[in-house]
């Protein structure tokens, strides 16, 4: 631990860290203007570039995720793009259009940046009619005439994207020439979703939670094997690893000790696990804050190199911890309820409380889980979906404090 943290207690270090969310505290600037080559003679450093899958299209391997009100904070826009960071993420939903609103803003002011910028933005919508109703009214707040990459937005079943009017629905946006690229989101389900999707031969980029904590199972790694070999661009998010309990264990401290000795924190160490695996060709990560935009291009920058150590140590902990992260395997809970409750959307919305701070998406997400409102939850019988659960989560008393915290 450094000098700077003695004598915090472990509760203010970590909180401190959380501040920064996934950068360093140790080598934010310095990792950039190293990387910028002797006193930044070669100019601004800018993070590296992937290929998006065989789309043909290098995007930069860290991703700037707009959950935020970017009318507000335009400042971070114009920084991203010094840094490279040229990959924003929004959607029609978040902040209630704030965010695709800033990023119009942005580019009315500074229309020469549009060719710049690889955007994307979502719809929750599963009809053809539903999401050009909102791919239209994106266009228009995000003052542009086309998005590079549209996903339908967090889908737990391939079935949600998998439709002869979703895929001409897709063939005739490209050809209006409103979306170049089409693919779908997903936070549950994620592993049989990428598998089912690489032999369909249309999807073209797909965004999906991986993480240190999931990324080595074998159904994940079938997955995106099969859809590296199909030439779909991959995107990782919720690349932390943070779930419905909030981690105050000894377990992370020790974590963010060993990793803050070598002169990066955890937070760099678990993006760093998923860009080991050059077949990830970006980070999604939100940045709500310039500091936390500069302390994540310092990772892309100078990201460190793990050693097989380090990984045991993130192995580990993550076993340690399991029983505190929701796996979204919503298949086996939600079956086990026979569909009655949507458990890993309230495992979800717990989880940007408790991980993530964030008590407004998580009231909107259960809210939009839960549209007849939380009653039922609170009458079913969850001993058969906890005895199934691989992460062994304690489904009923997180239920109980979904409901009693956020409804
Ligand atoms: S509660 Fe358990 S079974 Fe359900 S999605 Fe989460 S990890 Fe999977």
């Amino acid at each position: 631990m450094s000098d700077q943290h003695r004598g915090q207690s472990r509760r203010g270090f970590l909180k401190t860290l959380g501040a920064v969310g996934s950068g360093s505290l140790l080598a934010g600037a310095g990792a950039l203007q190293a990387a910028a080559g002797p006193a930044g003679a070669a100019g601004q450093a800018k993070v590296p570039r992937r290929p998006f899958g065989r789309t043909g299209v290098q995007v930069a391997t860290l991703s700037l995720g707009g959950i935020f009100d970017i009318v507000s904070n335009q400042l971070m826009l114009q920084q991203a793009l010094r840094l490279g960071v040229d990959y924003w993420d929004t959607a029609y939903s978040y902040s209630g259009g704030r965010s695709e609103e800033g990023i119009g803003r942005f580019f009315a002011r500074y229309p020469q940046t549009r060719p710049q910028v690889f955007l994307v933005t979502k719809s929750t919508r599963r009809s053809p009619d539903g999401l050009s109703e909102e791919l239209d009214t994106s266009l228009k707040r995000l003052n542009t005439g086309y998005v590079d990459l549209f996903f339908v937005h967090a889908i737990s079943d391939i079935s949600e994207v998998n439709s002869p009017d979703i895929r001409r629905w897709a063939e005739r946006m490209k050809k209006a020439a409103k979306i170049k690229l089409f693919g779908f989101s997903t936070h549950s389900n994620m592993e049989e979703c990428l598998y089912k999707a690489a032999p369909l031969g249309w999807i073209d980029g797909i965004m999906m939670t991986y993480n240190y904590r999931i990324m080595h199972t074998k159904a994940m790694q079938q997955g995106v094997a099969a859809c590296h070999q199909a030439g779909i661009g991959l995107t990782a998010m919720k690349t932390q690893g943070g779930g419905p309990v909030a981690d105050d264990t000894e377990g992370e401290l020790l974590l963010a000790g060993r990793f803050l000795k070598k002169g990066y924190t955890p937070y760099q160490a678990k993006m760093a696990a998923v860009w080991e695996d050059q077949r990830i060709a970006a980070i999604c990560s939100q940045m709500t804050s310039i500091t936390v935009l500069m302390a994540n291009a310092a990772a892309a920058l100078g990201r460190p190199r793990l050693s097989a150590a380090d990984r045991q140590a993130l192995q580990r902990y993550a076993q340690a911890t399991r029983g505190g992260y929701c796996a979204g395997c919503a298949g086996i809970c939600e079956e086990a309820l026979a569909g009655q409750a949507p458990v890993a959307e309230v495992m979800r919305s717990l989880m940007y409380l408790r991980s993530f701070g964030e008590p407004l998406r998580a009231r909107q997400t259960l809210a939009a889980a839960l549209p007849q409102g939380p009653g039922r939850l609170l009458e079913l019988d969850y001993s058969e979906a906890q005895r199934r659960c691989p992460q062994g989560l304690d489904i009923a008393g997180l239920v109980r404090q979904a409901v009693a915290e956020l409804a």
